[in-house]
């Protein structure tokens, strides 16, 4: 057995060994790793969907503080602010 921190909320537990060598054993829970996944894949749906590459997408989310938004060609239409659920507005903004 292998001491081991989850990633998501910060929890000391303990893991096989054998299960840390293949990379799991990365949370405490399944709930803390469904947490982890959801946040990770939201983002990265994001950036697959934009058509940009993965500096110019971190780029447009440093300067803007935000979710930036493509229009799937690379042109920067806009960017969602983060807590902010403007989704259903830039749907139908498109002109
Ligand atoms: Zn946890």
């Amino acid at each position: 057995m292998t001491d081991r921190k989850c990633q998501c909320c910060g929890v000391s537990f303990r893991a096989r060994t054998a299960d840390v060598k293949r990379g799991w054993a990365k949370f405490c829970s399944k709930s803390c790793k469904a947490k982890k996944q959801e946040k990770r894949t939201g983002q990265f749906r994001n950036y697959l969907g934009s058509g940009v590459d993965r500096v110019t997408y971190l780029h447009y989310a440093r300067e803007y503080g935000g979710i930036p938004q493509f229009d799937g060609r690379g042109e920067y239409v806009g960017f969602t602010a983060v807590g902010f659920d403007n989704t259903e507005h830039q749907d139908h903004e498109r002109s």
